[in-house]
């Protein structure tokens, strides 16, 4: 029997890049995960390929898919569903093989409920490490600014206890490394590890 892959799931608020560095972690070539291509009901944008960037659904068929129980988690994110296929998933990791997930963090919470084992990935914006600097040296900025500023910022440290690693996008490449490097290391805990040496035991 294979062992199961890993679910691993990049999330993190809304405009910190999360597209941006999952498509250049899928642009290197020996990579060892498979991406879960979403579904949608917005427009493609140009250039985007269906089946390719997302499977573009109508409302009334990814409702329809919701109500079938096909999704492993959906959202509704600026007046559009977005959800992850359950099927493609779950017969993935079967097979051995890690998902890639990169979900907005509502879909995040679903998944973590559902797949505990799961890796959580939170991809951070730099503007909160930033933030302290920023303050310190407002001069220019007014209160008001600083104080939104400082809610979103709330907003975005609040959501990070669902996560097992924290990443903060200050530049993609890094970004990429430090995801790839969680991978490797959390393939080699001792508890996904343990059970596998076990069973060799078994058998002789
Ligand atoms: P965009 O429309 O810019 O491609 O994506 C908008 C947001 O939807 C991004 O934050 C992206 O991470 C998120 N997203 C993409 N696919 C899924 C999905 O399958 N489920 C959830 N919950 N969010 C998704």
């Amino acid at each position: 029997m294979n062992e199961s892959g890993l679910l691993i799931v990049l999330s993190g608020p809304s405009g910190v890049g999360k597209g941006t560095v999952r498509k250049a972690i899928f642009s290197q070539p020996d990579l060892d995960f498979e991406y879960s291509i979403s579904m949608t009901t917005r427009s493609p944008r140009e250039g985007e390929v269906d089946g390719v960037d997302y499977f573009f659904k109508s409302r009334e068929k990814f409702e329809s898919l919701i109500e079938q129980g096909k999704l492993l988690e959906y959202a509704e994110f600026v007046g559009n569903y977005y959800g992850t296929p359950v099927d493609y998933v779950r017969e993935t990791l079967d097979n051995g093989k890690d998902v890639f997930l990169e979900i907005e963090v509502e879909g995040a919470k679903q998944v973590r409920e559902k797949f505990p084992d799961g890796l959580f990935i939170f991809l951070a914006p730099p503007s909160l490490s930033e933030l302290k600097n920023r303050i310190v040296t407002r001069g220019t900025e007014s209160e008001e600014v600083i104080n939104n500023r400082l809610n979103v910022a709330k907003e975005e440290i609040d959501m990070m206890h669902l996560y097992d690693y924290v990443v903060e996008n200050d530049q993609v490449e890094h970004a990429c490394e430090k995801i790839k490097a969680i991978v490797v290391a959390e393939h080699c805990r001792r508890e996904r590890v343990e059970p596998r040496y076990k069973r060799i035991l078994e058998v002789e």
